[in-house]
């Protein structure tokens, strides 16, 4: 199937991303969330990342700009309907997503392949609560979406060949690589990372290492771009908390219970970076450690 329109709903880090690059391949781009000032925030981040991909000369002036005119704002979620794909993008709880694909339901159009973004909630759930579960599958890009290679593709039980092999063909047209994964909590990218970050979460709260010593030590021994708080902080600490209990509660085992720590950070509102605060405070000129 031939995809030239694409909707995305969640205007925040992920979806900003994913309408970034969409824009970029040439794919005409509709985003909403319900809120004004978010869809804004992201217009103005994918204007300030175009650019930097500009002048580091990665792209023209004029495919900058040609991306930024594909892309187009609104409130009203159903006016996604119509389009061919729709990537679901909106904040990591399984009410919030079923609420997006209920009210989607009657303005869809019978082709438009239905995806979620989700980082862990399962698949084929999602896909129940649709009339089509055949044209639904996972669809998980990696922040940031820029500038990460991989993007996960998830069956769910009843999803068709012709939905998977769509999708496979606009992962490349994006120049991305696709990794299929099963449908199982976190699929893969998730289900080794998570319990990492909250183990290093679990080595703060038992005072084994404090926030500089752990990201430090992950950084320089095991050779990791980034340290796994800073890391936990960037993808968004109320995102990691909701992972967790998905993996808990999904695979009913006590290895992944998400560390009391990481649920206080998220109950202060202290979710990392979108928050100016989580493991670090970004509030100064330098990232400054809160333990
Ligand atoms: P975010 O908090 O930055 O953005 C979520 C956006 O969804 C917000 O702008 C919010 O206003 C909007 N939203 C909430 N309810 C909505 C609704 N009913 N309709 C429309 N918009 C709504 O979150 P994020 O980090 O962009 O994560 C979004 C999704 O992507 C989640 O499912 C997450 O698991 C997944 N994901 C996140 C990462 C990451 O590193 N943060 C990586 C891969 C996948």
């Amino acid at each position: 199937m031939d995809i030239r329109t694409v909707g995305i709903v969640g205007a925040g880090q992920m979806g900003s991303g994913i309408a970034h690059v969409f824009a970029l391949a040439g794919y005409e781009v509709l985003m909403a969330d319900i809120s004004r000032e978010a869809l804004d925030g992201a217009v103005a981040s994918i204007e300030r990342n175009l650019d930097r991909q500009a002048s580091r000369g990665k792209i023209s002036d004029a495919d900058k700009a040609a991306a930024l005119s594909r892309i187009r704002t609104t409130l009203t979620l159903t006016d996604l309907g119509p389009l061919d794909l729709i990537i679901e993008a909106a904040t990591e709880r399984e009410t919030v997503k079923q609420a997006i694909f209920e009210d989607l339901r009657p303005h869809l159009k019978p082709h438009t392949i239905l995806t979620s973004n989700t980082s862990s909630i399962s698949i084929t759930r999602l896909a129940s609560r649709t009339d089509r579960p055949e044209k639904f599958m996972g669809f998980h890009f990696m922040n940031p979406v820029p500038v990460m290679q991989l993007v996960e593709l998830i069956r769910g039980i009843a999803t068709d060949e012709e939905t998977y092999r769509t999708l496979l063909g606009v992962v490349e047209r994006l120049g991305k690589t696709a990794a299929s994964a099963e449908d199982f909590p976190a699929f893969i990218v998730n289900r080794i990372l998570m319990p990492m970050i909250n183990e290093a979460v679990y080595t703060l709260y038992e005072g084994v290492g404090n926030v500089k010593s752990i990201d430090e030590s992950m950084k320089l021994g095991a050779n990791h771009p980034m340290g796994p708080l800073e890391l936990a902080d960037f993808i968004g600490l109320d995102t990691c908390l909701a992972i967790m209990n998905v993996l808990h509660e999904g695979l009913a085992d006590t290895k992944y219970r998400p560390c009391p720590l990481l649920t206080k950070y998220v109950e202060a509102g202290w979710l990392g970076r979108k928050t100016q605060r989580g493991f670090y405070d970004y509030r100064g000129p330098v990232p400054v450690p809160t333990r």
